[in-house]
C-alpha cells in the first residue's frame, strides 16, 4: 500500500470524499489505489483480492461518481453477490459511501416474499444488488426491465460459481446489454473464473491484491491438534476464559455440530452467544449478525454459510472447530479476523481425520500452521469409539485418494502418530501473546519453513 496516496488524489469528488471522512478512512487500500482510476476511466477489470482489502468501497465509489445522480426509473447498475448477507452488507456501504448523493439502490435476495423486493426495484433505481436467483427470477415474473444496464459487478464470483449460480449468471448476460462496464471481483483466480471472465469481458485489466489463497498478513495462525469432540468443546471452553477473545467467531463443518456447541456453551461461558447456519430465519440471521457485529454478542457460532465476505471488522479470534475441507473457505474463514489493519488470530483445532485437510492447506496457502501444545490443566476426553471408527474412516478414504492402491488399514496406531506429535509441539507461554514471539515458535508441520516465517523470525 502507498501511503502517499490519498483518496483526493483518486479524483473522487466531494460527496464522496466527505462520506468517506465520516467514516474515518483515512487512506485507501491497495486495491482502492489500484481500482478507481481504472474503473473511472471505464476499464472492464478483475479484482483478485480477499475480502478485508476494502474492495466492496474500490468498486462502489467509482461507479456511484460515474452515476452521478439519479436518473430514469430503470437501472444503470447491477452488483452481483452469492448469498443475502452480503446483498445486505454491500447495500449498507452503498448507503454510507452515497450518503450525500440522491443515488437510489436495491437489494434482492431469496427467503422473502418476492412481490415487496420487486415493486421497489421497478419504481426508479439505480443500483440493484442481488443474489443471481433472485435477480433473474424479478427480471422473468416480476417484469424488471434490465435493458438500462451499464455496469455489471459480480463480487465473490468464486464463490457464485461454487454455490452452482453459474446457469442463473448465464441467463442474466443473455438479458443485459451487451455493451456495459464489467467487474468481476474474486478470493481466488481459477481456470473456471478466468473462462467465466471471457464470457462476458473484452480485455479486462487483472488487478492482484495477495497471491492465490494467501491469508490476510494480519492474521496470526494457531493449530491444535485435538482428538475428539468432546475435548474440543473442553479446549473453546478453556481458551474463552481468556476475556481477551472479545469477539470470537467459531465457524463449524456441519448444522449438527453447531447446535451442540451452542447447545454447551451456552450456560458455561460469559458474554452472549448466537449461532448462525441455513436452517434459522432470515430475521435470526440477521439479528444474530447485527448484535454481532455492534459489539453486544461475544460469540457468534457460524456454518461456512457465514464464512465469505462478511464484514465484521475487529473481531478478535477466529476458532475453526474443524479444518474445512473446501480448502478456499480456511482464507475466508481466517480472513474475518485481522480486517483493516488490525491484528487477530486464527487458532484451528485439528483432529486426526482433519490432519490431511490441514496438510492440503499449508500447502495452498505456502506456508505452515504452527502447532500448539494444549494447556497443561485441559481436560482431555476419552474419545468415544464410534467417533474414532468414524475418524479411521475418514483416513482411510483420504489414503485411497492419494493411493488407490490403498487396502484400509483401520488398525494403525494413529492415536499413538497423535500423541508424538503432540509431544513435538511447542508450548505457548499465554494464548493471547504477542505475534512476533508466537511466531518464532513455529514448528516444522511436514512442510519446510516457509520464506514468510523466516522473514518473520529476523
Ligand atoms: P471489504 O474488503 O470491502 O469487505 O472491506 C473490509 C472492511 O474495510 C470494511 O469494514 C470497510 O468498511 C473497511 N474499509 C474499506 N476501505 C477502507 C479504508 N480505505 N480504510 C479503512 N477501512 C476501510
Amino acid at each position: 500500500m502507498d501511503l502517499n496516496i490519498t483518496f483526493e488524489d483518486l479524483k473522487l469528488t466531494r460527496q464522496f470524499l466527505n462520506a468517506i471522512q465520516d467514516l474515518g478512512y483515512t487512506i485507501p487500500t491497495t486495491i482502492q489505489q489500484k481500482a478507481i482510476p481504472l474503473i473511472r476511466s471505464g476499464q472492464h477489470i478483475i479484482g483478485i483480492a480477499q475480502t478485508g482489502t476494502g474492495k466492496t468501497a474500490a468498486y462502489l465509489l467509482p461507479i456511484m461518481q460515474l452515476l452521478k445522480y439519479p436518473q430514469g426509473d430503470l437501472p444503470r447498475c447491477v452488483i452481483l453477490v452469492p448469498t443475502k448477507e452480503l446483498v445486505l452488507q454491500v447495500l449498507e456501504q452503498v448507503v454510507l459511501l452515497g450518503k450525500y448523493t440522491d443515488l437510489r439502490s436495491v437489494g434482492l435476495y431469496g427467503g422473502v416474499g418476492r412481490k415487496k423486493q420487486a415493486s421497489d426495484a421497478v419504481s426508479g433505481v439505480d443500483i440493484v444488488v442481488s443474489t443471481p436467483m433472485r435477480l433473474l427470477e424479478i427480471y422473468q415474473e416480476e417484469g424488471l426491465d434490465l435493458k438500462k444496464v451499464q455496469i455489471l459487478v459480480m463480487d465473490e464470483a468464486d464463490r457464485m460459481l461454487d454455490m452452482g449460480f453459474r446457469p442463473q449468471i448465464n441467463a442474466i448476460l443473455d438479458v443485459l446489454p451487451r455493451k456495459k462496464q464489467n467487474m468481476m471481483f474474486s478470493a481466488t483466480f481459477s481456470s473456471i473464473i478466468e473462462e467465466l471472465s471471457w464470457d462476458f469481458m473484452d480485455f479486462p485489466i487483472k488487478i492482484e491484491i495477495t497471491p492465490e489463497a494467501t491469508p490476510v498478513e494480519t492474521v496470526e495462525q494457531r493449530a491444535y491438534l485435538v482428538p475428539n469432540f468432546q475435548t474440543k468443546l473442553n479446549l473453546i471452553e478453556y481458551l474463552l476464559k481468556d476475556i481477551s477473545l472479545n469477539r470470537v467467531m467459531i465457524f463449524v463443518k456441519s448444522k449438527g455440530s453447531a447446535n451442540r456447541i451452542f447447545e454447551y456453551l451456552k450456560h458455561r461461558i460469559k458474554g452472549e452467544i448466537r449461532l448462525i447456519h441455513s436452517n434459522k430465519s432470515q430475521n435470526a440471521r440477521i439479528n444474530s449478525f447485527n448484535d454481532f457485529r455492534e459489539g453486544n454478542v461475544r460469540l457468534l457460532i457460524s456454518t461456512d454459510v457465514m464464512s465469505r465476505g462478511i464484514d465484521v471488522s475487529a473481531v478478535s479470534h477466529v476458532i475453526n472447530f474443524d479444518v474445512p475441507t473446501v480448502y478456499e473457505d480456511y482464507v475466508h474463514r481466517i480472513g474475518r479476523t485481522g480486517r483493516a489493519l488490525n491484528e487477530g488470530i486464527a487458532v484451528t483445532f485439528v483432529s486426526k481425520a482433519d490432519e490431511y485437510h490441514l496438510t492440503k492447506i499449508e500447502k495452498k496457502i505456502r506456508m505452515p500452521v504452527p502447532i500448539f501444545h494444549l494447556p497443561d490443566n485441559l481436560e482431555i476426553t476419552e474419545t468415544p469409539f464410534e467417533e474414532n471408527q468414524s475418524m479411521e474412516k475418514e483416513i482411510d478414504e483420504q489414503k485411497k485418494k492419494e493411493d488407490p492402491n490403498f487396502q484400509g488399514a483401520f488398525h494403525e496406531k494413529k492415536d499413538y502418530k497423535l500423541k508424538q506429535k503432540q509431544k513435538k509441539a511447542k508450548k505457548v507461554p499465554k494464548f493471547t501473546g504477542k505475534s512476533k514471539s508466537v511466531v518464532q515458535k513455529t514448528v516444522k508441520t511436514g512442510l519446510k519453513t516457509s520464506k514468510y516465517n523466516r522473514n518473520k523470525e529476523k
